[in-house]
C-alpha cells in the first residue's frame, strides 16, 4: 500500500490524474444506474439496456485507464502501439458485456457475484494488455505479487459491485453499488502501476509532454461523451417511464364518461381539502344522486343513460363556483367538495342546484326528468376525517332518498344514527353466524282450557359484542337483504329441531322460515336434512310463514310447501290480518294452522269493533277447519275475552316471554291460562 501511495505522488500529473478520476466516478454512477434498468422490461429492453452498459462502462474504463497512464509521468518519451491499445478496449466491452449479462441473470444466486468476477477479470485484462500497447523508452520491470494483487482485487471489488447491486446485501445497500465499481477501476490502475517500475537511461529528455495532455484530454472528452450518452439515454427513459406511470395514475383516478375525478380522485381531492383547513375553517362534502336511476337505465338503455349522466355533470359543473371539486362518485351519485357556508346559504345553494339538475332535460328532440337527490356533511362539525364524512353525507343522502318531500338533507346524528346502527349491522352480520353470535329463545304456545303448553316457538336472538340483543324484527330484513337469512335460516332450523329433542313427545316446535328462504327450491331437503340430524320426527316440527311470501309465485310457493308437508311437517301461517291478508290465501295452501296477529288482541278490552273483527276471524277458521292461534296475549281481560269467543290456543307474555334453551323445562309444563 505504502508503494503505491509514493507511486502516486512521486510520478503522476495531479491535473490528469484528478480529470482520471472524474471520469472514473461519472462512469461508474451511470454504469450502475444502466444496469439496474437492464434488469427489468422484456427480454430484448434488457439486453439493449445491457450492451449500454456495457459500452458505458468500457468507456468510462478505458478512458480513466488511459488519462491516468497519460498523467503517469515516466520521465521517457512513450509510444502506443495501436492495435494492442484498440485490443485493450475490445477487451474491456467483451469482458463488461459478458459480466453484466450473468450479473444480470435470475438464474442462480451466485450469478451476481460470478458476473461481477467476468467483469473485473475483464478490466484487468484491459489494463494488461494496454500496459503492453504502452512502450516506453527504458528499463520495464514488473512486480509479479503486486500484479497478482491488483488482479485479485479487481474481481472480489467488482464481485462486491454485483452483489450489492441486486440487494443480496441488503436492499438499502443496492444504492451504493457504484462505490465498489469505483473501487474496483481505481485499485486495478493504481495497485497495476505499483506493480510497474521503469528505469530510463539518463541520457533520455524528462519533462511534462504536451502532446500527451492534448491526447489526454481528446480521450477523456470522448469517454465522457460515450458516459454522457449513456445517462442520457437512461434519462430519457426514466423520464418517459415517470410520465408514464403519472398518466397511468390520471387516468386512475378520473372518470371516463364525465372526465370529473372518480371516486378515488374526489377522495384525494377531500383529503387534501380538509388537510388544507385553517383552524375555524370549515368544508362541506355535498352527495347527489339522480334517483330512480336504475329504472330509467331500465327504461331507456345504458347509452341513453350515459348521455344523461354527461349531461347532468355539465349542469353540475356550469354551476360549480371556484375552488369547488365536483366528481363522479359512483354510476349515478356526483360528488362536491367545497368551502361551507351558513346552512341557510348552503341550503339556498343546493336548492339552485337541485333545480337545475332537475329541470327537463333536452336529448334529440325527447325531454327527460332526472331527479336529484342530496345528502350534506360539513367539517369538522360532523367528522373530522375524510372518511367519516363521506359516510356521513352517504347517511344524509340515504334519508334524502327515503323521504319524497325532501330531496335535500344536511347530516344530523340523532336522526342518522337509525341508518348508521343498520350499516353497522349489516356489516357484522356476515360473521355473527361463525363467531356464534346468535341464540335461540322459546315461547310457550298454550291450551286455553287446560294451560297446558302444546308447542314452543323458537325465536332467533343475535347477542352483538357492541349493540346488545338485537331482535330478529331488526336484523331478518338485513339478513334477507344480504342472503345471508339462507345460513341463518339452516342454523335456526337445526338448533330448534336438536333443542325439541329434549323437549316432551307431544310439543311441537314452531320454526319461522323467511319469504327469501322460500324461494329456494331446495328448501324441503334442508328440513329434512336437519330432521334426520337431530332425530326430531317430523310431526313435532312446525313452519311459520308469513303471507307475504306467498304472493311473489304462487305457484312455485305452492310447490315448496307441498313438498315440506309431504314430509309430515305441519305449516303455520304467521300473523295473519295484518299486510295482504286475503282468504284466498287460506283456500289455496295447505295450513294446518292460523295465528292471529298480535294488533287483534290489543284493542279487544275497549273497542267493540276490534272484539267484532276478532269474532268473525275466529269464526272463519272454523268454518275453513283450521285451528287459530291468537298471538300476543298480554292481559288476563284478554284471555278472558278469547275464551269466551271460543279460542283454543294463544301465545304471549301472559302465558310465557321468550326464555333461552336452558329454561324451557323449567318452566311448569301446565299453565294456569
Ligand atoms: P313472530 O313470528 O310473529 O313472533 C312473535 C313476536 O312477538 C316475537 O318477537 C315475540 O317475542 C313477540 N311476542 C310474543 N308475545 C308477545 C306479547 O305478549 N307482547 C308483545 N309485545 N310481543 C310478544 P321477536 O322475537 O322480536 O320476533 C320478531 C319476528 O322476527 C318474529 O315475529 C318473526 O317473524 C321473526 N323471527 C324470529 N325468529 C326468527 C327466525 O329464526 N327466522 C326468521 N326467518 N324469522 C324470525
Ligand atoms: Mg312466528
Ligand atoms: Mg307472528
Amino acid at each position: 500500500m505504502l508503494t503505491v501511495l509514493t507511486c502516486l505522488r512521486a510520478e503522476n500529473d495531479p491535473r490528469l490524474l484528478v480529470l482520471a478520476v472524474l471520469i472514473c466516478g461519472v462512469g461508474v454512477f451511470a454504469t450502475m444506474r444502466l444496469f439496474e434498468r437492464s434488469l427489468h422490461g422484456d427480454r430484448t429492453a434488457r439486453l439493449a439496456w445491457t450492451f449500454v452498459a456495457s459500452v458505458v462502462v468500457a468507456g468510462a474504463v478505458w478512458s480513466t485507464h488511459f488519462v491516468a497512464m497519460l498523467a503517469y509521468l515516466a520521465g521517457a518519451p512513450v509510444h502506443y502501439e495501436p492495435v494492442l491499445t484498440m485490443a485493450s478496449l475490445i477487451t474491456a466491452f467483451v469482458g463488461a458485456h459478458v459480466g453484466l449479462l450473468v450479473a444480470g441473470s435470475r438464474r442462480h444466486a451466485a450469478l451476481p457475484a460470478l458476473g461481477g468476477i467476468i467483469v473485473g477479470l475483464g478490466f484487468a485484462a484491459m489494463h494488461y494488455i494496454g500496459m503492453i500497447a504502452w512502450q516506453v523508452e527504458g528499463r520495464v520491470l514488473w512486480h509479479p505479487a503486486l500484479v497478482v494483487a491488483s488482479i485479485g482485487l479487481a474481481a472480489a471489488l467488482a464481485a462486491t459491485t454485483f452483489s450489492v447491486a441486486r440487494g443480496d446485501l441488503g436492499a438499502r445497500l443496492a444504492r451504493w453499488s457504484p462505490v465498489p465499481l469505483a473501487g474496483t477501476i481505481l485499485s486495478l490502475h493504481f495497485t497495476g502501476m505499483a506493480a510497474l517500475q521503469v528505469t530510463v537511461a539518463a541520457s533520455v529528455p524528462r519533462g511534462a509532454d504536451h502532446d500527451a495532455l492534448a491526447l489526454a484530454l481528446a480521450i477523456a472528452l470522448v469517454g465522457l461523451m460515450v458516459v454522457a450518452t449513456g445517462s442520457f439515454a437512461w434519462l430519457i427513459d426514466q423520464r418517459a417511464r415517470i410520465v408514464a406511470a403519472a398518466q397511468l395514475r390520471a387516468a386512475h383516478l378520473r372518470d371516463e364518461l364525465t372526465g370529473l375525478p372518480n371516486r378515488a380522485g374526489l377522495m384525494q381531492e377531500l383529503e387534501r381539502s380538509l388537510a388544507g383547513c385553517a383552524p375555524g375553517e370549515k368544508r362541506a362534502l355535498v352527495v347527489v344522486k339522480l334517483d330512480r336511476f336504475v329504472q330509467f337505465v331500465e327504461r331507456h338503455g345504458a347509452t341513453l343513460a350515459d348521455r344523461v349522466i354527461a349531461e347532468s355533470a355539465a349542469r353540475l359543473e356550469a354551476a360549480r363556483k371556484p375552488h369547488v371539486v365536483l366528481g363522479r362518485t359512483g354510476r349515478f351519485t356526483f360528488g362536491i367538495v367545497g368551502s361551507h357556508y351558513p346552512p341557510a346559504e348552503l341550503r339556498l345553494l343546493l336548492e339552485q342546484l337541485i333545480s337545475t339538475l332537475g329541470s327537463p332535460l333536452m336529448i334529440e328532440a325527447t325531454q327527460y326528468l332526472v331527479q336529484p337527490r342530496v345528502g350534506v356533511a360539513c367539517y369538522p362539525d360532523d367528522a373530522d376525517n375524510a372518511v367519516d364524512l363521506v359516510a356521513c353525507a352517504e347517511l344524509a343522502l340515504e334519508r334524502a332518498l327515503a323521504d319524497p318531500l325532501r330531496p335535500l338533507c344536511l347530516y344530523d346524528e340523532w336522526q342518522d344514527a337509525a341508518t348508521r346502527r343498520r350499516h353497522a349491522l349489516a356489516g357484522d352480520l356476515a360473521t355473527a353466524l361463525e363467531r356464534g353470535e346468535f341464540e335461540m329463545h322459546y315461547q310457550p304456545q298454550v291450551l286455553i282450557e287446560s294451560g297446558a303448553v302444546i308447542g314452543q316457538e323458537a325465536l332467533i336472538r343475535w347477542r352483538h359484542p357492541e349493540f346488545g340483543m338485537v331482535s330478529p324484527a331488526e336484523f331478518i330484513p338485513l339478513a334477507e337483504h344480504t342472503g345471508m337469512i339462507v345460513a341463518i335460516g339452516d342454523w335456526a332450523l337445526r338448533t330448534a329441531c336438536a333443542a325439541a329433542r329434549q323437549w316432551p313427545d307431544d310439543w311441537r316446535v314452531a320454526v319461522n322460515v323467511s319469504p327469501l328462504q322460500l324461494r329456494q327450491p331446495d328448501l324441503p331437503e334442508r328440513v329434512h336434512a336437519a330432521l334426520i340430524a337431530t332425530g326430531l320426527p317430523p310431526r313435532r316440527l312446525e313452519i311459520e310463514l308469513t303471507e307475504s311470501l306467498l304472493l311473489d309465485d304462487r305457484t312455485r310457493a305452492l310447490h315448496v310447501l307441498r313438498r315440506i308437508r309431504a314430509l309430515g311437517v305441519r305449516l303455520a301461517l304467521d300473523d295473519f290480518g295484518v299486510g295482504y291478508s286475503s282468504l284466498d290465501v287460506l283456500r289455496q295452501f295447505p295450513f294446518d294452522k292460523v295465528k292471529l296477529d298480535k294488533s287483534f288482541v290489543d284493542d279487544i278490552e275497549g273497542n267493540p269493533q276490534a272484539r267484532a273483527i276478532l269474532h268473525a276471524m275466529l269464526a272463519l277458521g272454523r268454518t275453513l277447519d283450521i285451528p287459530v292461534l291468537v298471538e300476543g296475549v298480554e292481559t288476563d281481560r284478554q284471555l278472558a275475552i278469547l275464551r269466551a269467543e271460543g279460542c283454543r290456543k294463544v301465545q304471549g307474555y301472559l302465558t310465557g316471554r321468550p326464555v333461552p334453551e336452558g329454561e324451557v323445562l323449567a318452566e311448569p309444563l301446565c299453565r294456569s291460562a
